[in-house]
């Protein structure tokens, strides 16, 4: 089954993100977007939530603080922002199409497992509205290139809009950090595996106490291979499409021969 924006001009759209109600990239999408229609919703999170996965707030109550008209922070996780846009603030019509960032930093690989930004376009899915995760791949300490990811976002959320799109796929695109000038391509790429472990570090507080924090510089990628994170470095915009069902197809045929 396909699901299809219904025309861009007349779609509604709803802007989510994990950076925060505050973020530049979700201003850039934003203004993306109004580009494509006039019907645009924001509702992002109060606070920055990145690596916040999928995760959705179940024990406390969620807060909803109206910024500006169509323009929502929530109390909590991209996830929620998704619920609560479609079940409370869009309830009179649902969004036609949901997309997540922009991220600031690229959402590649094993990110993809811890990515709010990605799980925002996720829920969009599992809830059978298209959702389009994006993110702009920064070098630390360098400013990001929005411009990148302005000039290719339009053109890639119309071609999608009007290509043939499963329902139950959510569609994660990266754009490479150089400027739009310099890029080489738009690729259809699969998820990489970087292969390398988070590392985590011990430090000591005031009170002499150990604290932990996890997070390692990532190792920059090979540009030889058909995958995000080499597309990427090749200087290309990645396009992966993402499958809601994580089913391991050959192994579970390898596994029911076990079980027989
Ligand atoms: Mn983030």
């Amino acid at each position: 089954m396909t699901a299809r924006p219904a025309p861009l001009d007349r779609a509604r759209i709803l802007v989510t993100n994990d950076d925060g109600i505050g973020a530049p990239g979700l201003k850039v999408l934003a203004r993306i977007a109004r580009r494509l229609s006039r019907d645009v919703w924001v509702v992002a999170p109060e606070i920055e939530q990145s690596a916040a996965s999928h995760s959705l707030t179940v024990r406390t109550p969620l807060r909803v603080h109206r910024h500006a008209p169509r323009r929502f922070a929530v109390s909590g996780t991209p996830t929620d922002c998704v619920l609560v846009a479609v079940g409370q603030i869009l309830a009179d019509r649902a969004p036609d199409l949901v997309l997540s960032g922009i991220n600031h930093g690229g959402n590649l690989a094993e990110d993809i497992n811890h990515s709010g930004t990605v799980a925002a376009a996720m829920q969009a899915t599992v809830m059978g509205i298209p959702g389009i995760a994006l993110s702009q791949i920064v070098q630390p300490d360098r400013p990001p290139k929005w411009a990148t990811a302005e000039h290719f976002a339009p053109v890639i959320i119309r071609k999608l809009a009007a290509a043939p799109w499963r329902r139950d796929v959510v569609i994660n695109v990266n754009f490479p950090d150089r400027v739009h000038g310099a890029v080489t391509g738009i690729e259809v790429v699969r998820q990489g595996r970087r292969r390398q472990r988070e590392r985590v570090t011990e430090a000591f507080d005031p009170f002499g106490r150990p604290y932990y924090w996890i997070g390692s510089p990532r190792k920059e990628g090979s540009a030889r291979g058909n995958s995000d994170i080499e597309a990427t470095a090749r200087g290309a915009v990645s396009v992966t499409p993402l499958d809601l069902d994580l089913t391991a197809r050959a192994q579970a045929r390898a596994l029911a021969r076990v079980f027989s």
